[in-house]
């Protein structure tokens, strides 16, 4: 495992799909010594902490998986539409066993400090119990949302019952049997998380905010047939999932909205809405970027919560949203307004209610006192920057990453910050990252790396930087393309960091779509690395100054971005 004197070529923060897939390229294709640093006891990722009941990937299961390799793609069989993360991490670590990765993991190991020495173009990795790594390359691949977001409502810590955070959920089974359990949260895991926690609970209140959006995932079991038409398809498949701006395997449609009659509209999205799953939004082109196109979506939904849910104050405070469909990230569910038509399920709805804080027994609301054995926090993360700023990260002169990112992170192509040599992020802010089904950016960015550092050392280069001009163009790029969709018009969306008291208000992933991005991409390398500055200390020669000013040319109307 240890390289000499702890030395390695590169370093890997994370072992979910961004941390194992580069560990195999940077090892296996460029042979270098690589090391990776998991804080979590084993493989995986947000699939390694997010265990709450109903989990679920939203993301269809033959495309949540590695595209890189036809054998590997063909070797594994998924069992349901959807993946869980028992089945997920399976998938991870039938991907660690045939790539022999294990033996290049450090498990159980924080990574709390990284620091660039100037003096010899190192990073120096300190990790929680003080052991201290080099290398020359630092790649996070950290996640976006793995950075629990716990509120700050008073009084938790007088609470007497048990109280969990559906993204650090414990590894052993959690009982709500006969239990009367408060659920804070209604967005993508609050959704997934409440039908089965009403299973057995003696009682549930759902605390919501901000009520959302959902449509049916439909998940099932998949057919013999379907898995052997996935494995037949691997090429159609990899083709679509890098040709559509989100990633998934299905096309959006080039329809606008209002190129239909009503009633043929409402025929699709009825259909839509059978066939279940994100795939609602891939309806028409404009229901991210027109708000009138998307008002016919958002009706048809809010009509269906009122035709599930039987009584009329819950269904007109589930339906009381006031944001584009889509314009947070769309949950799809399983039985989710139907569990409201349970005797034992109560929605709190927090815009006629606020919670003041939480008592010994329960949570005292502006109404009443709500007395509860377990509470369980579904509020979200302090997505994309959280991860990074837990840690001490400083780049050249001491330049700590919290500073540099102190009005919001400022990358290029979400793939390094300027300040920061030879550090390189796996769907960092500015990338497609969460917009997108996951695999497909992570794919695409471990390999720009992994070429990336091939260049640099066919070169002789020491340091690869993004540059401050091409960070700033790039930021106001990824503005830019928010800015041509409606999803800058959800003032609460964790899109912009609005969930984290203090985050500054900037919208973090890149609207443009991944189709897009890969070409801008495949464009910097084309025009030799323009916007990054490529150093070797040992010639002046071999300088490369800054390659040609990159256009970002959105003059071709942003359509359909991600999601
Ligand atoms: P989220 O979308 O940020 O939702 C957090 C929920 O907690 C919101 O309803 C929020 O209300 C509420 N909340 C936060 N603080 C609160 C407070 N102080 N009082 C009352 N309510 C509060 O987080 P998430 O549901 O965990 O989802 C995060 C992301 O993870 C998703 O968008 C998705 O990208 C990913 N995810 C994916 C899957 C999947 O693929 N299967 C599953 C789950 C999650 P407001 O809206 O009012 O802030």
């Amino acid at each position: 495992m240890s390289g000499q004197n702890n030395s390695f070529d590169a370093i890997i923060i994370g072992a979910g799909f961004s941390g194992l897939y580069q560990l195999h390229a940077l090892r296996d294709e460029l042979k270098l010594n690589t090391l990776t640093i998991e804080s979590g006891g084993d493989l995986g990722g947000t699939w390694f902490w997010n265990r709450y009941p109903g989990a679920r990937c939203d993301s269809e299961s033959h495309s949540y998986c590695y595209m890189f390799s036809e054998e590997i793609y063909k070797e594994w069989e998924w069992s349901e539409r959807y993946p869980g993360p028992k089945e997920i991490r399976s998938y991870l670590n039938f991907v660690a066993e045939k790539l022999n990765l294990r033996r290049n993991i450090l498990f159980n190991t924080l990574v709390t400090k990284a620091r660039f020495i100037e003096s010899n173009n190192k990073w120096e990795v300190t990790t929680q119990e003080g052991d201290i790594y080099h290398a020359t390359y630092l790649i996070t691949g950290i996640g976006c949302i793995s950075s629990a977001n716990i509120p700050n409502i008073p009084g938790l810590e007088d609470f007497k019952g048990k109280w969990y955070h559906t993204g650090n959920w414990p590894h052993e089974d959690v009982s709500f049997k006969n239990k009367r359990v408060g659920q804070i949260g209604t967005g993508s895991t609050g959704i997934q998380a409440a039908p089965e926690i009403a299973e057995t609970a003696g009682h549930l209140h759902v605390f919501q905010r901000t009520p959302n959006y959902s449509v049916p995932a439909r998940n099932a079991p998949l057919s013999e047939a379907f898995k052997k038409q996935v494995h037949d398809s691997y090429e159609e498949i990899k083709k679509t999932v890098r040709s559509t701006p989100n990633g998934h395997p299905f096309k959006i449609s080039e329809k606008n909205v209002f190129e239909t009659s009503e009633e043929e509209r409402k025929k699709i999205y009825e259909e839509a809405w059978k066939k279940g799953g994100l795939q609602f939004r891939a309806t028409y082109q404009d229901l991210t970027t027109n708000k009138k196109a998307n008002d016919t979506a958002a009706d048809f939904l809010k009509d269906k919560i009122k035709t599930i849910v039987r009584d009329k104050t819950t269904a007109q405070a589930l339906a009381n949203i006031d944001y584009p469909y889509a314009g947070k990230r769309p949950p799809i569910d399983t039985n989710y307004f139907e569990t409201f038509n349970r005797e034992n399920v109560t929605l709190v709805d927090l815009k006629r209610e606020t919670i003041v804080k939480i008592t010994e027994g329960g949570i005292q609301t502006s109404a009443r006192h709500i007395p509860l054995d377990m509470i369980v926090f579904a509020t979200g993360f302090d997505a994309i920057t959280g991860k990074f700023l837990e840690m001490d990260i400083q780049g050249r002169n001491g330049l700590k990453l919290s500073e540099a990112w102190k009005e919001g992170p400022k990358t290029y192509l979400g793939l390094q910050t300027p300040g920061f040599p030879n550090m390189f992020s796996i769907t960092g802010p500015g990338s497609p990252s969460v917009l997108c089904n996951m695999p497909v950016p992570i794919e695409q960015h471990v390999e720009w790396i992994t070429d990336c550092i091939s260049h640099m050392r066919q070169e002789g280069i020491d340091t690869c930087e993004a540059s401050q001009d091409a960070a700033n163009e790039w930021v106001n790029h990824v503005n830019e393309a928010a800015n041509a969709t409606l999803l800058v018009s959800v003032p609460h969306s964790w899109y912009l960091g609005a969930n984290v008291e203090g985050k500054p208000r900037v919208f973090m992933p890149y609207a443009g779509g991944m189709t897009r991005y890969r070409a801008l991409c495949d464009d910097v390398v084309k025009n030799n690395y323009a916007g990054f500055v490529m150093l070797s200390k040992n010639s002046s020669n071999s300088i490369k100054k800054n390659g040609p000013k990159h256009n970002f040319d959105i003059t071709k109307k942003i359509t359909t971005p991600g999601i």
